[in-house]
Order: C-alpha cells, then structure tokens, then sequence
C-alpha cells in the first residue's frame, strides 16, 4: 500500500474497459497514464472482465506497456453488470494489492470508481485530464470545476490506494512497444459471481452507430439553427468526409431534430476532441460545459455577436447552410 505521495515506482491497476468486444480507447489512454504514474521499476497490472476470453485485447495491452493482464472470464460479465465487475475489480485489487487503481471516466467507470473505492477504503479523484509528476516524483492530478471554468490540482493523502477516473480524449494512448523489450503474463483471475441486482436485457444503440461522442477526435455539431431533422444531413456528411462524429445542442434535441444521445452540454456528454465545429449554436453556458475543453474550435453562425465566438478559435460568420457543404466539398478534394 501506498505510504508516501513522492515515492517514484508503484504498482497500478488498470481496469480495461471493452465495449462489443473490444477495447475502448480511454483503456488504452489509462494505460498510457498508469505506465508514467508506475515509474522506472514500477509494474502495470490490467484486469479484463468479459465472457470471450479477450486474448487479443490481452495481448494487445502487454504489446503497450502491461506487465501482467489478469482475465476474469465469465458469462456475467458480457454484459455490464455493476455487482459482476465490482467483485472482479475487488478480486484483482486483492491479487495486485495496487497502489492505484485507474478507471476511465465513462458510464462504466463513474459507477465502478466510487464503489470500489468505498469498499476498500481508498481515495477518489475523479474526471482527471491531467497528470502532474514533478522531479520530487510528487503527483498531482488535474481536474475540471465549475464546468471547465476552473481547474484544480488534487493529491493523495498517503496511506490510503488512490482509485482515478481519466477523462477520454485527454491523454494520449499507449502506443505498442518494440517487441523485443515487452514481456509480459496474462493470468486467469477468478472471482466469485455475487448475487446480480440489475439484468441487462437488451442494448440500442440511439447515436445511430456513429463513434463513441466522448472518444471521437472531430465533432461536427448542430444547434437550432439547424432548424429541422433534415437540416443535420449536410453536417452529417462533412462529418463523415472527416471522420467525425455528429453530436447537437440540447435545443436542437429538444426540438425533435436528433436523439438525446447526441446532446454535448452540461446535462448531455462532455467532449473533449481535437476539433469542435459548432454549426448554429448560440454558444450559451450549458453548451459550453460540455465542449469548451476541445483542442480547436470552430464557430459557424449568422450572428457575429453570438457568445460561441468568445471561445472560438476560427468562426465563419454566415449561413451554416452555405459554409458547411462548401467545407465538405473542400475536405473531399484535398482528401482525394
Ligand atoms: P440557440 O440559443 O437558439 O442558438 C441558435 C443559434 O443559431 C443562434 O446563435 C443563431 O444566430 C444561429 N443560427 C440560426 N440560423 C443559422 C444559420 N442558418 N446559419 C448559422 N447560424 C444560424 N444546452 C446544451 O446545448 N447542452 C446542455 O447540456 C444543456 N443543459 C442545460 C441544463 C440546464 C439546467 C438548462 C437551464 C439549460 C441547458 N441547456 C443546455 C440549454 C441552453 O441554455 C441553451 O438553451 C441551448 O444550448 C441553446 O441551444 P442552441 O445554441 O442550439 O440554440
């Protein structure tokens, strides 16, 4: 267990989300952090729950920078059952004896964190975009407040495992290592399947199987000046010339113009991507809440006034309806 906050090799946990079958990327960005927060010496444990047997994700994870992936492998966990995988979480925390355990901030995650860290008695900081290690080897971890007004640097007391959300789309991932240096173990983990309280009885998918919002690197972005359902169709496909994901305003959705899955905002998701185009949004707080951490930031809106400008980095002041298909054409052709 952890005795002091500067100590500089550590042992971490990783819990490697999948999603149909597969890794997700923010498993792969913890990795990235949980290789720098290990430390010269230190050693990255991951732990997969599933019901296929994951062994390439396994083997995936050792080729970036895993020393061990312990696989818990059982029919309750191919669906997300919060019992199910909070007692393979508590099985690997038990084998590993971390002194860290790092979860992306996702669905999954915000609910495992929390419980997880409640069960063994551990610290929680969530959200973490950032991760501050200064020459002592003190860690700091960076996280928005007040809806990305703010940001404040949080660390551990000692004494206590640290349990880490990572946002998606923060931190870069970890990349494969050269073969020849990696090494690495894959172990079975078992566990015992406690009493489920919740069932999983079917999955739709609403964002109508677009990129996950939260991981995607290009959103292209629809308000009320959308004006109807047909109206994202051009901002659909200047998302597609730059492979992109289409994600709207809470106005837009309100107005019957696409689901809720795609609300970016305050009460919708929070993104966090390399390039944020805001087509007929006005650009209120809420929206912003939910978008003004991306890297670049394009406006596009009739009015030259519209508080989407203030954070903006490049803005089109004109009709979407004009712009939008003339950006597509010109993605098409510098892409051919
Ligand atoms: P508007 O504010 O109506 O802006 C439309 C913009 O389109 C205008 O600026 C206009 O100039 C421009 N426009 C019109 N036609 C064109 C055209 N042809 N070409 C170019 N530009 C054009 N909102 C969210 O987005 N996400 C949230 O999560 C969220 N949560 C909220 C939570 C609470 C508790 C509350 C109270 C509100 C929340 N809202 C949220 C709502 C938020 O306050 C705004 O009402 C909403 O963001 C406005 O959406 P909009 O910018 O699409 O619409």
């Amino acid at each position: 267990m952890m005795t002091k906050t500067t100590r500089t090799s550590r042992t971490i946990l990783l819990f490697a989300e999948r999603r149909n079958g597969a890794l997700r990327r923010v498993a792969l960005e913890a990795l990235g952090a949980a290789r720098r927060l290990a430390g010269d010496g230190g050693q990255v444990h991951a732990v997969i729950a599933c019901a296929d047997g994951a062994a390439e994700d396994a083997a995936a994870l050792i080729a970036r920078g895993a020393d061990v992936v312990h696989v818990a492998d059982d029919p309750a966990l191919r669906d997300f059952a919060p019992e199910a995988y909070i007692a393979v979480l508590g099985a690997a925390m038990a084998a590993v004896g971390p002194d860290a355990l790092l979860l992306g901030h996702t669905a999954a995650g915000r609910e495992l964190a929390p419980r997880v860290a409640a069960a063994h008695g551990a610290g929680h900081i969530a959200d973490v975009t950032a991760i501050e290690i200064d020459d002592d080897g003190d860690v700091g971890f960076i996280r928005p407040l007040y809806a990305g007004k703010a940001f404040e640097r949080r660390q551990f007391l000692p004494g206590h495992p640290w349990i880490i959300t990572v946002r998606p789309n923060n931190m870069p991932a970890a990349e494969p290592q050269d073969a020849a240096d990696r090494g690495g173990t894959v172990k079975e983990l078992s566990f015992t399947v406690p009493k489920l309280y919740t069932a999983v009885r079917g999955i739709v998918s609403r964002a109508g199987g677009q990129l996950d919002l939260s991981e995607a690197d290009i959103i292209v972005s629809g308000g009320r000046g959308v004006r109807s359902a047909a109206g994202f169709e051009p901002l659909r496909q200047l998302a597609a010339a730059l492979g992109g994901a289409v994600g709207a305003s809470r106005a837009a959705c309100d107005a019957g113009y696409c689901d809720y899955a795609l609300q970016i905002g305050q009460t919708g998701k929070v993104v966090t991507p390399q390039l944020y185009i805001a087509c007929g949004i006005s650009g209120a707080i809420q929206h912003l809440a939910g978008m003004s951490q991306s890297r670049t930031i394009i406006a596009i809106n009739k009015d030259s006034d519209a508080p989407i400008f203030g954070v903006a980095d490049y803005g089109i002041i004109g009709d979407l309806f004009e712009a939008v298909p003339l950006l597509t054409e010109e993605v098409l052709r510098v892409r051919q």
